[in-house]
């Protein structure tokens, strides 16, 4: 990760979104700032928990999160458990490569796998099967096994 002052990462990612079709406004830059500091993605209500202190409303943070999926700057996933997660898509990522995802069965807990990356067009079987939306790990976590 760059080291960049405030000033310079809020440029960046208006450059960001804006390359990506959206207008700017300070609710998106907020969310993406949000998302960058994320180290595993997110539900709605846990984004908009920390936000709506910022003066952002639960619907204003939902409507902003769908349009910068739409817009291919976010990634949107759904991991069993029928609640969409939000994380920033990287941009040096190929479109169509995707890291696996790791579920605690006892907490819930998801951590991405940022060093595994696979591209369902490079694997015949995956094709064959249909089109693979999430690759998903699930286990116990360390926290879990401890206790
Ligand atoms: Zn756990
Ligand atoms: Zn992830």
């Amino acid at each position: 990760m760059k080291n960049l002052s405030q000033a310079e990462e809020i440029d960046e990612i208006r450059t960001l979104v804006r390359k990506s079709g959206l207008r700017s406004t300070s609710a998106r830059i907020t969310v993406i700032q949000f998302l960058r500091q994320a180290t595993s993605p997110l539900t709605h209500a846990e984004i908009a928990e920390d936000l709506t202190p910022l003066g952002f409303d639960k619907a204003t943070v939902y409507r902003n999160l769908i349009d910068l999926a739409d817009a291919g700057l976010v990634k949107r996933t759904e991991l069993g458990d029928h609640a969409w997660r939000f994380e920033l898509r990287n941009p040096d990522e190929p479109e169509d490569a995707q890291h696996p995802h790791f579920v605690c069965t006892e907490c819930g807990s998801v951590s991405c796998l940022h060093d595994v990356d696979l591209k369902p067009s490079q694997n015949k079987q995956w094709s064959q099967v249909g089109t693979v939306t999430e690759i998903l790990l699930k286990g116990i976590c360390h926290e879990c096994e401890d206790n």
